[in-house]
């Protein structure tokens, strides 16, 4: 760093991405991207015309892409904010939202607490209970900003929409965030307690279950005051902040949702069978309603198998923090690298032995 650099932004413990090897030789299991390609609509929507139509500016008020997300989650447009990646959709919540405070888990999206640091936020970091699920009782009238994935990363688990119902509920005073990234796979979505509740921002991406993660686009749906205060915020940074392509690529998406449905039910067709077979080889797994596994087993450190699986051409994703360090979370890809997957993990598991 610089001598220039603010020391409270020099200071700041930044998020670490998994790793995006550009050599592509790995089976990638660890940052959660989609499996099969985006819907051939979408390649067909980003035509050459498109390519040649970036030397203008995107259309900042998204306006395509909003009217389908809202007939999509059956709000109107002004109930959707459009982000660059959810990413920058929580980024936004938790600066216009979050001064009096934020509550989240101890084991949840790494980016909250990045977030929280960020911006000086006092972040109340609630503990998983010891099966590592969220208990919402911990998360009822606080008083201050709730956070919350639903289903958790890395957990995978979910909470039901009644209980995230109970939790905005009795949290009228804050602004309650509802991390719905994988809800695709097998959640049960909060988007419709939005009509109901003005202080729930429920967020969304296309990176997970819609093959875009690299197109970095993800949304917000809540009450129009709430998505408001985001435009705010962007119209105070970058009122570009989607691209030509990624608005176009994202359009397309929606209006692929046969593909789409049939895609994400394989996805979680193919978990279910992996935890299936990780438990029958001794693994400890979590009830995972993602597109990913999140797996333990008590002859092997979580960290020596992720190094013995990154050996042998296979990346997953490994945690340092002490609670998780024995877990690696697996992402779900094809069937057939599931299968290569778990023939390798049997040959590390048998030369233990
Ligand atoms: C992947 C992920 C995101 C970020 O997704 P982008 O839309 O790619 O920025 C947000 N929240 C959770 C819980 C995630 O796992």
């Amino acid at each position: 760093m610089s001598r220039f650099i603010d020391s409270r932004l020099g200071a700041l413990e930044e998020y670490v991405p998994g790793e995006q090897p550009q050599d592509k030789k790995y089976i990638k299991l660890n940052t959660n991207e989609f499996p099969y390609p985006p819907a051939p609509q979408v390649i067909a929507a980003v035509t050459a015309a498109e390519v040649a139509d970036l030397r203008l500016y995107s259309d900042p008020t998204c306006k395509v892409l909003k009217e389908k997300l809202a007939a999509r989650y059956g709000a109107e447009p002004e109930n959707v904010f459009v982000g660059n990646g959810s990413d920058e959709v929580l980024n936004f919540a938790f600066m216009a939202w979050c001064r009096g405070g934020a509550a989240f888990a101890d084991i949840t999206y790494g980016f909250y607490s990045v977030f929280a640091e960020l911006y000086g936020i006092d972040a109340e970091v609630i503990p998983l209970k010891e099966d590592l699920s969220v208990d919402p009782e911990e998360y009822m009238n606080k008083g201050k900003a709730v956070v919350l994935a639903n289903p958790n990363a890395p957990t995978g688990l979910c909470l039901p929409r009644d209980t995230i119902e109970r939790v905005v509920k009795s949290n009228p005073g804050s602004a309650v965030i509802v991390d719905e990234a994988y809800v695709d796979f097998g959640g049960e979505s909060a988007t419709e307690l939005t009509k109901k509740y003005d202080n729930l921002l429920v967020v969304g991406t296309f990176s997970k279950s819609r093959a875009l993660a690299g197109a970095r686009v993800g949304f917000g749906v809540g009450d129009k005051e709430l998505i408001r205060d985001l435009e705010k915020i962007k119209y105070c940074t970058n009122p570009y902040n989607i691209n030509r392509l990624s608005l176009v690529a994202a359009a397309a998406a929606l209006d692929a949702r046969a593909y789409y449905d049939e895609k994400d039910a394989l996805v979680a067709e193919t978990r279910e069978k992996a935890q299936k077979e990780l438990r029958a080889r001794g693994f400890a797994v979590s009830e995972s309603k993602a597109n990913f596994i999140f797996a333990t087993h008590e002859k092997i450190p979580g960290g020596a198998l992720y190094e013995a699986l990154k050996a042998r051409g296979i990346l997953v994703r490994h945690f340092t923090v002490p609670r998780i360090r024995d877990y690696n979370r697996i992402t779900v890809g094809t069937p057939e690298e599931m299968k290569t997957l778990i023939d390798n993990i049997k040959e590390i598991i048998n030369g233990l032995e």
